[in-house]
């Protein structure tokens, strides 16, 4: 799930430059409605605008990644990037980063804010769901995640500040353990909850830099 910038801002990074190429991505940004094709066309036209106006007109050049993330995808971009020594992207922050490597000698620029890993529960809300923690525990708490779904990330039960099924801290959503005590009920397994949880090791995960997953059946053909 990511969130554009305002407008304002990204032309105020690109004042300098006379022309720009503005890449979206047709993946997730394009699911949730801020980097698919009809948004990169709304800011290159909200761009311009703003550069006329400031009587500093600004060339854009715009293409769309099928996945900004693999960069295989990234080849048809190569002949636009020629002429121009700035790059705008609509991707998420993974999409950046790969536009980065590839073109190291231009200025990549975010156009959106990667706010997180989530879904779509219902039309046009996005809810996160996971904390991308690398050691799932979703079979021990009912398919409800401790981490992102409280708001303490208590791994082993509530805090015991719940009023009435909602969290403490957020009157707003229900609270994490109540919805992951319902659910192992449900499924007869409350003595799952008895198992304690130690506290996740970040130190080997998110804190050991970059992860990276190698799939063997690929590597070796
Ligand atoms: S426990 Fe939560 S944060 Fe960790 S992988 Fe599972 S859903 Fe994601
Ligand atoms: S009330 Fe529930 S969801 Fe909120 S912080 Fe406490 S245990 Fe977590």
């Amino acid at each position: 799930m990511a969130e554009q910038k305002p407008v304002s801002e990204i032309a105020s990074i690109i004042y300098d430059y006379e022309k720009v190429l503005l890449v979206g991505c047709a993946g997730c940004v394009a699911v949730c409605l801020s980097g698919g094709e009809k948004e990169v066309e709304i800011m290159a036209a909200a761009l311009r605008l703003l550069r006329r106006q400031q009587n500093n007109p600004l060339e854009i050049l715009t293409f769309m990644a099928t996945r900004a993330c693999a960069p295989e995808y990234l080849v048809d971009l190569d002949p636009l990037t020629k002429d121009v020594a700035a790059i705008v992207s609509l991707a998420c922050g993974v999409g950046v980063q790969y536009l980065a490597d590839r073109y190291p000698e231009k200025w990549v620029i975010p156009a959106q804010d990667t706010k997180f890993a989530g879904g779509s529960g219902e039309h046009g809300i996005w809810e996160e769901r996971c904390g991308l923690c690398g050691d799932c525990i979703l079979h021990l708490t009912g398919g409800v995640c401790p981490i992102i779904r409280c708001a303490k990330s208590m791994l082993n039960g509530p805090c015991g500040g719940a009023q009435n099924g909602k969290c403490e801290i957020n009157p707003e959503i229900d609270c994490a353990w109540q919805l992951i005590y319902n659910r192992m009920r449900l499924l007869n397994k409350l003595d799952k909850l008895a198992e304690f949880q130690p506290a996740k090791d970040w130190s080997l995960n998110r804190h050991g830099g970059p992860r990276k997953v190698f799939r063997k059946d690929v590597l070796v053909k």
